[in-house]
């Protein structure tokens, strides 16, 4: 049995570790494009910040430790071709070298590459320039070499999904002057504008000048530098009121998303989705024969709401382990996706597990969303912050949709949010959350933990979180 693996991130390497831990005697091939096995992309802000000082220290293993468990990495190695007939791939290796390699069971594992939005410029300008996408190891090499080797005082960060959130806080911590700009009308556009608020407040109490609801729409060489600095002019249109803005940067870095990266399995004749995802079983299965498929490249089984695309690096980890064990014969299923995210901003988190109200609403819901804050733990015990929680249930059947969070660091934003996607994974009610057993001491909680004044304000709307005792 030969397992070949496309892929040496999260998706791939879980799925070959699966099937290296089942059985000792499969022969096991990674094939990735780049040279980054198994590296943490997600510690990339950290890197570029200082806080993670040797982009060595990003992998989860290195290749010693991979190969050390009898996995075949090859490195540098791009699959263009896939015959799922013939159970064959061909590429190109280091050096351009022709590769060839039979397989009895795949698995496909090929990510996704960020979005380029339609902004003028953007295709004539690249890293040599200072402008930057950013998702793979090589492009945090790229924008580490920018902040080498030219002076950079300024940078605009197009995008204010996480990963543009994390980056201007990065940028921030090196003494960069950071402008976030973002299209929709709040950062954080994952969460509702309410919380999204707080942590526009957090970047700008930081430096970081907002630009919300502002539309990018050219990025150009700036011609001579000027006082206002910045060898790049990044231009935009205001979407309220038609107003045209420019502003100067040293460094443009344009983090708008990803799209899954489907062109191999897609040109192999396996099914994609209309979301333009690789269509996948929850056994990981494809359409070819013996193929699977994990990761950013799928599409995702949501608990809630069925077929979506929600690429994140938990999910796919746990894809490549159910792809992993089902490629040699197993019967494991994908038990479903939240989304469950969480966020450091400066000193707040951010975090939602699954839906928001107009999501389950066209999830065929009737939602109803709660706002409500509670201290993190007794006000009496020196630190408590309050928590803003924004709280989606079901008004038929009382169920858990969703939930929303935004705290300072030290209120186990976190752990809240992984107590609610646990309710939600389980699905319990809202007041079933005020039922469940959760620790107290008051330096770290309540008797009524914020999660459970959250479900206590959804269910009594007019007023009365009970009072702790
Ligand atoms: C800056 C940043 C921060 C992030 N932070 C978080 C976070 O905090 N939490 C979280 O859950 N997620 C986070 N993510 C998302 C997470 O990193 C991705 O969801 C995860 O990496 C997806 O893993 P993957 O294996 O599906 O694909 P990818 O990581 O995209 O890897 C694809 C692999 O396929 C290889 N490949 C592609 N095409 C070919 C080919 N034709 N031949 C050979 N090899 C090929 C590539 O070389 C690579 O090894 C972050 C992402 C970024 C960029």
């Amino acid at each position: 049995m030969h397992l070949l693996v496309i892929g040496g991130s999260d998706g791939g390497i879980s799925a070959a570790l699966r099937a290296r831990e089942l059985d000792p005697d499969v022969e096991v091939t990674v094939v990735l494009a780049d040279a980054y096995p198994n590296f943490s992309i997600c510690g990339i802000p950290y890197y570029v910040a200082g806080d993670v000082t040797d982009w060595r220290d990003l992998a989860h293993r290195n290749r010693v430790d991979i190969e050390s468990l009898g996995i075949e990495l090859l490195t540098d190695t791009t699959v263009r071709n896939l015959d799922t007939g013939a159970h064959r791939v061909s590429g190109t290796g280091p050096g351009g070298t022709e590769v060839v390699i039979r397989y009895d069971r795949l698995v496909v594992a090929t990510g996704a590459v960020p979005t380029r939005p339609p902004i003028g410029g953007l295709d004539r300008l690249g890293s040599a320039d200072g402008v930057h996408l950013l998702h793979t190891m090589a492009d945090a090499h790229a924008v580490m070499d920018t902040l080498g080797r030219r002076d950079v005082s300024s940078a605009v960060v197009v995008g204010a999904g996480y990963i543009g959130v994390e980056m201007a806080e990065a940028l921030t911590t090196r003494g960069i002057t950071v402008s976030q700009w973002e299209v929709l009308p709040e950062v954080l556009p994952t969460l509702d504008p309410e919380l999204g608020r707080l942590v526009a407040a957090e970047l700008g109490a930081h430096g970081v000048r907002v630009e919300t609801a502002t539309r990018v729409t050219g990025i150009g060489r700036a011609g001579r530098m000027d006082a206002r600095g910045g060898a790049l002019a990044v231009r935009g249109t205001r979407t309220v009121s038609g107003e045209d803005v420019e502003e100067r940067a040293d460094l443009v870095l344009v983090v708008t998303g990803v799209v899954p990266d489907v062109a191999l399995a897609a040109g192999a004749g396996i099914a994609v989705t209309a979301g333009g995802a690789i269509a996948v079983d929850r056994s990981m299965a494809t359409s070819a024969p013996d193929v699977f498929a994990a990761g950013d490249c799928v599409v995702t089984h949501h608990v809630l709401v069925g077929e979506t695309y929600l690429p994140l690096g938990t999910t796919a980890h746990k894809q490549g382990r159910v792809a992993g064990e089902n490629a040699l014969g197993g019967d494991r299923r994908f038990a479903g996706s939240l989304g469950t995210q969480v966020v450091k901003v400066f000193d707040v988190v951010a975090a939602r597990t699954g839906l928001r109200d107009h999501e389950a609403t066209a999830a065929g819901f009737r939602p109803r969303t709660t706002a409500s804050a509670a201290d993190d733990h007794k006000a009496y015990y020196p630190g408590a912050r309050p928590v803003h929680v924004r709280t989606t249930g079901d008004e038929v059947t009382g169920r858990l949709l969703g939930v929303q969070m935004v705290g300072a660091i030290p209120t186990a934003v976190a752990k809240r949010i992984d107590t609610a996607a646990t309710a939600i994974f389980c699905g319990l009610r809202v007041d079933q959350l005020g039922d469940l057993d959760l620790s107290y001491t008051p330096p770290l909680g309540s008797p009524w933990d914020v999660l459970q004044a959250a479900a206590h304000s959804w269910a009594t709307p007019t007023g009365g979180a009970p009072r702790s005792p």
